[in-house]
């Protein structure tokens, strides 16, 4: 190869933590955590504890839950773990379960339906993010919550399972997923300790339109206005209680979206860590424009002018 003809190899350019927003990662098992490490996560985001069950056909044990969690905690070191309780149903079908054949499955015994009608699960699992949770803090995330109500038993069904163990490090939160939550927003958040927005589901129940169906347009709603007036006002909602919020659906590794999450008050996502180089660079675009400060937008308005006829 001629010295003259060699190209330049681009240095791969890393962007680490900025001050817009918070990037932390979905996990589906601790196998998925070197990645998470080496794209620098700034938390785990989203554990979706529903997948191994699924792949294996099984419920795991106390013990192997306790385990799964431990390493999770242990090796996020001090960065938030957000883990969720199983999200059984649905798009999420557990056929070994032997739940009564539905009509409607998306509208029946899921998440925090199924886990209210199966204490035993739920209460199993309690016992091992407890004892899990003596490594560091836990953030419980309860899926599929309808209302406050709901919330309540789920609640007191959790604790119910832990007498005797520590329960100081565990915070508790719901996914923002069904319509009706966001409705009652300023209510749950007086008792919950943190929300996280479920756009995959909240899309699909809000407009009606099935996720895993081609049919339904899903992905141009991810536009339509309606979702962001709820987002923002959940944010708000947020803000006013002092209370964390992150967004955990697809949309938050989406970077086409990045800037319009930034814009509607939401200061944390959880993306795949494939996506969190893109979303971090579209995040430090919102960075470098507030930087440019008012001389820019003054810019920017002589640029329209010109434009103008
Ligand atoms: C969601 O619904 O947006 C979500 C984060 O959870 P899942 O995709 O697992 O339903
Ligand atoms: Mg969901």
């Amino acid at each position: 190869l001629h010295q003259g003809t060699r190209q330049a190899q681009p240095k791969p350019s890393k962007i680490g933590p900025i001050p817009e927003l918070q990037v932390m990662v979905n996990i589906d098992t601790p196998a998925d955590l070197q990645e998470a490490l080496t794209v620098a996560a700034e938390g785990i985001g989203l554990y979706r504890t529903e997948t191994e069950v699924l792949m294996k056909g099984r419920l795991l044990t106390e013990t192997e839950q306790e385990a799964r969690y431990t390493e999770v905690v242990k090796t996020m070191a001090g960065r938030p773990v957000y883990i969720r309780l199983l999200d059984l149903g649905a798009d999420k079908a557990a056929p070994w379960l032997r739940l009564p054949p539905e009509e409607n499955p998306a509208l029946g015994c899921r998440g925090a339906r199924l886990l209210l009608s199966h204490p035993e699960i739920l209460r199993e699992q309690a016992r091992a993010l407890a004892r899990a949770s003596i490594h560091g803090p836990i953030h419980v995330i309860y899926p599929m919550v309808t209302d406050r109500d709901q919330f309540h038993q789920l609640h007191a069904l959790f604790n119910s399972a832990l007498t005797d163990l520590p329960s100081e490090s565990l915070l508790h939160g719901i996914m923002f997923e069904v319509p009706s939550a966001y409705l009652q927003a300023g209510q749950l958040f007086q008792e919950i300790d943190f929300g996280c927005i479920g756009t995959n589901d909240l899309v699909q129940y809000l407009f009606a339109a099935d996720r895993t169906n081609d049919n339904t347009g899903y992905d141009a709603l991810l536009s339509h206005p309606v979702l962001w007036e709820l987002i923002q006002e959940l944010a708000k909602a947020a803000q006013a209680a002092a209370k964390p919020l992150s967004l955990c659906g697809e949309l938050g590794g989406n970077a086409h979206f990045t800037q319009k999450i930034i814009a509607a008050g939401i200061q944390a996502v959880s993306a795949n860590p494939k996506q969190v180089f893109a979303v971090r660079q579209a995040a430090r675009r919102v960075t470098l424009n507030k930087s440019k400060g008012p001389s820019n937008k003054q810019g920017d308005n002589a640029e329209e002018r010109k434009k103008a006829p």
